[in-house]
């Protein structure tokens, strides 16, 4: 962990422990903050808990604010974790830096340079994830999960047609999808599992991790389509074999 990481660590641990005493007691460890900078499109920050872990994400236009002022960013998000009122002085704090000229200039060239990629990188040329999302969770979740990063990769690959990242709860789903000769329920198929991994986070069984554990397992079965999903794959893996012995 380097030494920036480890501040910025401490920074929302100190904040957690000045709203941690009230009734929504939680105080994480600092080894179970994470903070990262992130490319998001204008000033946008979040923070997330999941399992018992925190991850924060601020927007990188503010890599470089002075350390007060992520100070007063780390304390208006962890109030707004823990529902609670920030102190109106790191309210002001924050404002007064996230409105001077510059900021709201850097931030708006971010949101112009990134905009179309990161806000609209879920809808693809023939299929939109967010669409296929919002549908799965409320048909198979009961709307339960919150919507993650949804971003189709940017290379065409077979290898991978799905993965869910936790830490930065981003799932990408493979370009090669994105096209009219796959079928949207084997899109909405690949989506479901990694939803699924949303829901069954992976657990750790003597220093082993494991993410495809019985009930995952069982509830990917449950998809209506299953059967024909896995034939899908078959026929995935298939191409995947041609495509490397062409290339040999
Ligand atoms: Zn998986």
């Amino acid at each position: 962990m380097s030494q920036p990481d480890l501040h910025l660590r401490r920074v929302f641990y100190d904040a957690f422990r000045h709203f941690g005493g009230g009734r929504k007691r939680f105080i994480p460890e600092i080894s179970e903050i994470e903070v990262r900078f992130y490319p998001y499109a204008g000033l946008h920050h979040t923070i997330r808990v999941r399992a018992g872990r925190v991850y924060v994400r601020i927007a990188d236009v503010l890599r470089t604010a002075p350390p007060e002022v992520i100070r007063a960013l780390s304390f208006l998000l962890v109030a707004r974790l823990l529902a609670r009122k920030a102190p109106a002085e790191q309210e002001q704090l924050y404002r007064a830096f996230a409105f001077t000229p510059e900021v709201v200039r850097a931030s708006d060239i971010a949101r112009r340079q990134r905009g179309r990629k990161v806000i609209t990188s879920s809808s693809g040329r023939i299929y939109d994830l967010g669409k296929i999302f919002r549908r799965l969770n409320r048909r198979h979740f009961d709307e339960g999960l919150q919507v993650p990063t949804l971003t189709w990769s940017r290379r065409r690959a077979w290898s991978i047609l799905g993965h869910h990242d936790s830490a930065h709860d981003t799932i990408t789903i493979s370009k090669t999808l994105d096209s009219r000769d796959v079928p949207e329920w084997f899109v909405e198929y690949i989506l479901f599992h990694e939803m699924l991994h949303i829901k069954h986070p992976a657990r750790i069984i003597n220093g082993r991790r494991y993410y495809h554990t019985p009930a995952f397992r069982a509830e990917e079965r449950s998809y209506p389509k299953y059967q024909q999903a896995q034939e899908w794959l078959d026929r995935v893996i298939r191409k995947r074999h041609e495509l490397r012995a062409r290339a040999a």
